[in-house]
């Protein structure tokens, strides 16, 4: 039976060798899919509560895989931040959105701030910043324009060095914001010494549509209205219902990023939504 400890042992086995020859595959096949241009930068736009515009997006990268079809970070980035190759893969990403951030301003159109994702694996290195700045300078893209993501679950690591990576950040020009903000690992205190200008609540607190939980929603209103206390804006990630936004319109959150507005899209369809209400 499937109980016996057996076949439980079996299955646990094939699972990890299944596990163990995907990771192979990736390790053997990730440099030449960065050269091949198969890794894509979707945009997830974010909209303003109060004016209903959008204000900004975030590049979120997928891999395009000639065999498989397109694959979801969650599905590699956990790996490349095992062995490495997030960082330069974070720089590819950051690249291309400097690209088309380029593209935009040649246009005369005016490009929202672009966030990207920075991976934990960058903070060891005290020169993390050199590239990206390199980078931003090569397609003279104002720094405003992008916005640094570090996670939250980095607070519980290394304090300190997150700390010191702010500033280097704001150092540059560039917006710094938490991400995954109430995942649970930061305490609340830890704020005071996060000097970061946007905190993007967790998805995690939108997992009821109808918002009628009303603990649920004295959560958020607190964190809300204590990231505004600290002079910080808020996004609200995972937005998936009219009745949330409604909600999150009351009690004065500032931005929001979630499917009710759109997913994750390609490029073209991203320029489409954003610079249509502007002409
Ligand atoms: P994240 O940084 O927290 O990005 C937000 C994720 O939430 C995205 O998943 C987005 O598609 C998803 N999301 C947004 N709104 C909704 C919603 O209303 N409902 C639901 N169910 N999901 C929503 P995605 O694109 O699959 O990315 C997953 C994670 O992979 C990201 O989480 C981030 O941690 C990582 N990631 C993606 N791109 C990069 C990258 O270029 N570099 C690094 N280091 N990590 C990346
Ligand atoms: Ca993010
Ligand atoms: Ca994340
Ligand atoms: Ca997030």
């Amino acid at each position: 039976s499937k109980n016996h400890p057996f076949y439980r042992l079996t299955f646990f086995a094939q699972a990890e060798h299944q596990r163990m020859l995907k990771e192979k595959d990736m390790e053997n096949r990730m440099e030449e899919a960065l050269t091949n241009r198969e890794f894509v930068v979707y945009f997830q736009p974010k909209i303003e509560l109060k004016s209903n515009r959008y204000v900004g997006g975030e590049a979120l990268v997928r891999w395009l895989n000639p065999q498989k079809g397109l694959i979801p970070p969650d599905e590699f980035i956990p790996f490349f931040e095992e062995n490495g190759f997030i960082i330069k893969l974070d720089l590819y990403v950051f690249e291309c959105v400097c690209q088309h951030i380029r593209i935009w301003l040649d246009a005369k159109l005016t490009p929202a701030p672009i966030s990207v994702n920075l991976s934990r694996a960058h903070l060891n290195n005290p020169h993390f910043l050199d590239n990206y700045i390199l980078i931003q300078q090569k397609y003279n893209v104002p720094p405003h324009l992008i916005e640094i993501e570090i996670t939250e679950s980095l607070l519980s690591e290394n304090l300190e060095t997150v700390i010191w990576a702010i500033d280097k950040i704001h150092n540059a020009g560039f917006t710094c914001s938490l991400d995954d903000f109430g995942s649970g690992y930061s305490s609340l205190n830890m704020l005071s010494s996060i000097n970061v200008d946007v905190i993007k609540l967790d998805r995690a607190f939108f997992k009821s549509l109808d918002m009628e939980n009303d603990r649920e929603r004295a959560i958020i209103e607190t964190i809300i209205d204590m990231t505004k206390r600290l002079k910080m804006r808020t996004v609200s990630e995972g937005v998936e219902s009219g009745l949330q936004l409604e909600f999150l319109k009351t009690i004065d959150c500032d931005m929001v990023q979630g499917y009710v507005v759109s997913k994750p899209v390609p490029v073209n369809e991203f320029e489409k939504m954003i610079f249509k209400e502007r002409g």
